[in-house]
């Protein structure tokens, strides 16, 4: 529930005349492959951080990229072993590399760093090589033995298991696979279970949760779950000492020198976290997230940890991330505006006022500036994340919710000129509109989507917040995102001057229905339905609200030599209908009313028309663009004098090969089987 992906990579697109689009992609666009690109972003500001406050960052970069071995191994228990044999081929392969299958032997090396693993970051289905296993044996044969870490060897054994892991196609086939009525263990490649069926797994945390208590730690979040030797089921927890320990301790040698230069309540933060590193005891967890939370003053901030369930099919384990960041304050104005606002927000929503919370507290929100990204925010990353995940602690002692700017910023100029709007989008008026607040509006929905979406609203006696069960964390983006569409329209966003012009959420309502009815499929194949859940929530949003405003006509479909577009006629109305479906959606979630929100879902966010879909992905090809993004990192360099750092440098990257080999250089820890 906890984080936003950019819908506005797709949809953000304002074309300036003073740069040229080419030199606009050269500047932020460093690689192309696949379905992907990857930009890099600048840290504005940070030059400018005094001493101590750049050492902090440094130190909390460090630590942020210790963790990348583990992820790889979560996602899949051969990922580490497929990533150094390809890297040590890529290195050291003496023979041809121009031909047609070294190409596709160098995509499929960026597609696997791209993703931590072999299966695609978004769709999570297992992506094939487009070259055959024969050539993969000749590779790897040609290849200097010794170019192949220790714990590869014997290479034929190796061999054998992973050749089939890669190219057969039903083997490990889909990284979370949560369908109905299957083992979803069974049926996900992930790594989080070892050995132990969906059965055993949910019964084994239903006997270790006590119902009564009114502080629940998250029950299996740092583990692996397995049988011993004596067929027993036991956690592997991941902490120092336990699985994954020799990159746990690094992260932890790292945040022991964070906390040297941090200072009261960010010290014991970092303090609390390691404790927590060291133990893996969920208890400790808690009261960082805690502490956490409640430091909201400090300019230097930072997620590291096992933070998001997304890859568990039952959403038990995380997967760990990495992130650094310093307030924008100049931005951040915006922000504090309207989180101070919060109670009028929930106190006006169209909602039910039985279900809107009487006092809204401790939400706390700000705009950053990424440092460094590492983990599950690397390379492919969220542009908004509202933390901590634990109800019980949110309820208690609020949340932190960030915009990252610096982020969403590198993707608007990266798509500057890229003729995506000209193709999609028909009416002049529109597009000028988007090109003027576009950005603003992309920025002021992920605040209102994190900071107060998410946030608003309460659940009726007796209801526990789980029952809309596979289709929750649909439901609950398309709640945030309708609170977000809907207060975009609303006269208190100009009279607290956080947008411009009483015109410009018209800009949001004419991506936001074209996204969702359109556009968006450019990143489904063809064939498949939708299935990540920001997505179906798009989708059920936009079709509803089309299907509801039919017979006035609110949002139509217009076919212009041969091309289909979508088009708002009236977008009061529009926001109308985002407050209906706004106030049903609460309805739905404070209820726990799971058929309700399964018909919703499954009416108007899964099934795809195949005839616009074809179309889309047509006109989509011929743009010669992808449709996703990630990032490489800037490197921060510590300038010493006489064994003292006195300042430290940053460098901008642009070679995304180099920065992956240099981070399985320097920052492996871990053994290639865990
Ligand atoms: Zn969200």
């Amino acid at each position: 529930m906890s984080i936003s992906i950019a819908a506005s990579a797709l949809v953000t697109s304002a074309c300036h005349e003073e740069q040229e689009p080419k030199e606009a992609q050269a500047r932020w666009i460093v690689d192309r492959f696949d379905d992907i690109k990857v930009l890099r972003y600048e840290v504005p500001g940070f030059a400018e951080l005094p001493l101590d406050q750049k050492m902090l960052v440094y130190y909390l970069n460090q630590a942020a990229l210790c963790g990348r071995d583990i992820l790889f191994d979560q996602n899949n228990k051969y990922n580490l072993s497929i990533r150094r044999v390809l890297e040590a081929v890529y290195t050291d392969y003496p023979g041809d590399r121009t031909t047609p299958e070294w190409q596709a032997f160098e995509k499929y090396l960026k597609k696997v760093w791209f993703a931590n693993g072999i299966h695609h970051h978004y769709s999570t289905d297992k992506f094939m090589p487009e070259f055959s296993r024969e050539y993969f044996a000749s590779l790897v044969e040609a290849t200097p033995s010794t170019a192949f870490p220790q714990d590869l060897h014997p290479l034929p054994e190796l061999m054998a298991a992973i050749t089939p892991v890669m190219f057969d196609s039903t083997l490990y086939a889909k990284r979370v696979n949560q369908q109905e009525g299957i083992d979803m263990i069974a049926g996900s490649a992930s790594n989080y279970y070892d050995g132990v069926t969906q059965a055993e797994a949910e019964a084994f945390y239903a006997a270790m949760a006590d119902p009564a208590d009114p502080e629940p730690v998250s029950y299996g979040l740092n583990s692996q779950l397995a049988k011993d030797a004596q067929g027993r089921i036991v956690e592997r927890v991941w902490r120092v000492g336990g699985m994954y320990s020799p990159a746990i301790e690094k992260i932890v040698y790292w945040l022991g020198k964070a906390s040297g230069v941090a200072e009261g309540r960010q010290k014991e933060t970092i303090d609390a976290l390691i404790s927590y590193y060291r133990t893996g005891d969920l208890r400790e967890y808690d009261r960082y997230n805690i502490l956490w939370v409640q430091d909201t003053l400090s300019h230097v901030d930072f997620i590291n940890g096992f933070t998001e369930t997304y890859g568990d099919p039952l959403g038990y384990k995380a997967s760990w991330e990495g992130l650094v960041n310093f307030r924008d304050d100049e931005a951040t104005k915006r922000t504090e505006v309207i989180s101070d606002s919060a109670q009028w927000f929930e106190d006006h929503s169209p909602v039910d006022d039985k279900y809107k919370k009487e006092e809204v507290k401790g939400v706390s929100a700000k705009v950053i500036t990424a440092a460094i990204l590492g983990g599950d925010c690397y390379p492919a990353t969220p542009i908004g994340i509202n933390l901590p995940n634990a109800d019980w602690i949110r309820k208690e002692y609020g949340s932190k919710s960030v915009t990252i700017q610096n982020i969403t910023h590198a993707y608007a100029e990266a798509a500057r000129g890229n003729g995506f709007m000209e193709e999609f989008m028909l009416r002049p008026e529109d597009r000028d509109r988007i090109e003027r607040f576009g950005t603003i509006c992309d920025d002021l929905h992920t605040d209102l989507h994190e900071c107060l979406g998410h946030g608003s609203g309460q659940l009726a006696p007796g209801v526990r917040g789980d029952e809309l069960k596979n289709y929750g964390s649909t439901l609950e983006e398309a709640r945030a995102d309708l609170f977000a569409l809907y207060y975009l329209a609303d006269p208190k966003l100009v009279e607290l001057g956080v947008i411009p012009d009483p015109e410009a959420y018209k800009a949001e309502y004419a991506t936001y229905m074209m996204n969702g009815m359109m556009t968006q499929l450019t990143r489904i194949q063809p064939g498949k339905d939708v299935e990540e859940a920001h997505m179906r929530n798009r989708k059920l949003i936009a079709e509803w609200c089309y299907e509801r405003g039919r017979t006035d006509s609110v949002v139509v479909r217009e076919v212009r030599d041969g091309k289909t577009y979508i088009v708002v006629n009236d977008f009061e109305k529009l926001r109308g209908l985002f407050g209906e479906l706004l106030r049903e959606i609460q309805r739905i979630k404070s209820e726990g009313d799971f058929k309700a929100g399964k018909a919703l879902v499954e009416t108007y966010g899964v099934k795809v028309d195949p005839e616009l879909h074809a179309e889309v992905l047509e006109r989509y090809g011929r743009l010669n663009l992808e449709p996703y993004s990630g990032f490489v990192n800037p490197r921060y360099r510590p300038v010493m004098e006489n064994g003292q750092i006195i300042d430290v440098q940053i460098e901008y990257v642009d070679d995304y090969p180099a920065q992956m080999l240099e981070y399985s250089k320097n920052y492996s820890f871990l053994p290639s089987r865990n």
